[in-house]
């Protein structure tokens, strides 16, 4: 078994070779907490969340950071135009991000660094960049020196045209294109747009640039050199090439071996964008009737590396799909053949287990684990009268695996009866056997309003969680 990625800086498909063997330090990039996070930023969220499950899975130990940017350039504006202080501005953003995650099954990282934590590591290593000839001091702050650093664009796959192009300009501004290639900033000293926004420094009263967050919160928790550094596409410039460039000239070291990019999100084919206001929250699809596990599972089973176009279609089938897998579930686990098992539906589980998991290992192929998912489904609902409750059980435990990497199988597959409802359900039976009718159909309508949902069957009673 091995793992393979592609890898944004050598453009192919690469082994997963980790540092230290069995071990995992992954860093993702988190939400900047300015706005609630739209479904776009959570389709780059959940491929990490993919990434993380499927990496422990293969039995992986997996240290992972996902930050919290809660000091930019859009924070700032967003906080004086609210005429909040940033840290209580910032919040009510990082209080929203975490209710959406978990409402999302996310696993939980390790570590969920905010950017306002770290500012001395930061100045640290602004003072090493200066100290090393890559960076500058300026009138208005610290800039990092772009023709300094000879492997600039190494990710991006910039060329040295573009590069010299720009290289004796300078930029202030967290995000710009590549045609704007020049020295960033490291350091922003203090203007009145920034109000309160402060820190001391060696380089005067200000702020830091964006990138340096990630740099500083990256390696102070995993160390110089990490596995993998995840983002969306856009991410990968300027910021990535950006994080790149102060922390290899920083440390000498090698900073990141596997840069892993979700594609976008996108509305009739443009990304989906705070900016353009083409975009959804998951607020707003909770509150139209969707739930969170069929969001989970449109953002999800496409491969992060292609486009997803989001459309309320998506949703409803989505929706559909899951009531394939719960109708699925409710049957295997009403399956009252005791005969033997059938060794050749064994055999076919088999198969269906080995694609599932070969595919998630090339690069995380989620579409190719899905089919193997739905061919094992089709497979059992054409040979259902052969299935003996051996194989129903064998089948169960299979899910219940794949739900460790999937996250939107898991409450069907678990699911229980309380002793109370136990205790109700045995009542009707026995209530039906004594032909007291009313008093079968009782006992039904109470269950019904606790949400379960009783069915006779040729096979006897099933019970179904509304
Ligand atoms: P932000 O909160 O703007 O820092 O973005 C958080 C993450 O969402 C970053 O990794 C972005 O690359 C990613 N992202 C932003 N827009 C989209 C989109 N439309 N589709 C997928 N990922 C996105
Ligand atoms: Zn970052």
């Amino acid at each position: 078994m091995s793992i393979r990625f592609y890898n944004t800086l050598s453009r192919s498909i690469e082994e997963f070779i980790p540092l230290k063997k069995g071990e995992a330090s992954l860093y993702t990039c988190g939400p900047t907490v300015y706005n609630y996070p739209h479904i776009g930023n959570l389709r780059t969220f959940i491929f990490e969340d993919l990434l993380h499950r499927w990496l422990s899975c293969r039995g992986y130990k997996v240290k992972r950071v996902m930050n919290l940017t809660d000091v930019d350039d859009k924070t700032i504006k967003n906080s004086i135009q609210q005429k909040m202080a940033l840290a209580d501005y910032t919040q009510i953003y990082k209080k929203a991000f975490f209710e959406d995650i978990e409402g999302l099954f996310f696993l939980k990282a390790d570590f969920y660094p905010a950017a306002t934590d770290y500012i001395k590591e930061m100045i640290e290593i602004i003072q090493g960049l200066i100290k090393k000839g890559f960076a500058y001091e300026s009138n208005d702050g610290v800039y990092f020196k772009v023709s300094a650093f000879a492997d600039y664009g190494k990710l991006a796959h910039i060329d040295q045209e573009t590069l010299l192009a720009g290289a004796s300009g300078r930029l202030s501004t967290d995000e710009y294109s590549k045609e704007q290639v020049s020295d960033f900033a490291l350091w922003k000293k203090w203007t009145a747009e920034d109000g309160a926004v402060k820190w001391d420094s060696p380089f005067g009263e200000g702020r830091p640039g964006w990138h340096i967050e990630c740099s500083a919160m990256s390696m102070k928790l995993l160390g110089e050199t990490l596995d993998i550094h995840c983002g969306g596409v856009d991410n990968i410039f300027p910021h990535h090439e950006n994080e790149i460039a102060q922390s290899e000239a920083y440390t000498g070291k090698p900073f990141v071996h596997y840069w892993l990019h979700a594609v976008h999100l996108v509305v009739d084919g443009e990304k989906m964008a705070k900016s353009k206001g083409n975009f959804h929250t998951l607020r707003d699809l909770t509150t139209q009737g969707y739930t969170p596990r069929a969001v989970r599972y449109a953002l999800i089973t496409t491969h992060y590396r292609k486009p997803l176009n989001f459309s309320f279609d998506l949703l409803k089938q989505a929706d559909s799909s899951l009531k394939r897998i719960d109708d699925f579930v409710f049957a295997l686990k009403n399956v009252k053949n005791e005969g033997s098992k059938n060794e050749e539906f064994s055999g076919f589980l088999v198969k269906s287990q080995s694609k599932f998991e070969s595919s998630l290992d090339e690069d995380l192929n989620i579409s190719e684990a899905m089919a193997a998912l739905f061919e094992l489904i089709s497979h059992y609902y054409e040979n259902q009268k052969n299935y003996s409750r051996q194989n129903a059980v064998e089948i169960l435990s299979f899910l219940e695996k794949a739900d460790t990497a999937l996250g939107f199988i898991h409450k069907e597959v678990k699911e229980e009866l309380s002793d109370e409802e136990k205790a109700l359900m045995e009542e009707r039976n026995l209530a039906k056997k004594n032909k007291d009718f009313k008093k079968s159909d009782e006992i039904r309508d109470i269950l019904l309003k606790k949400g379960i949902e009783l069915r006779d069957t040729k096979e006897g009673l099933v019970w179904k969680r509304l």
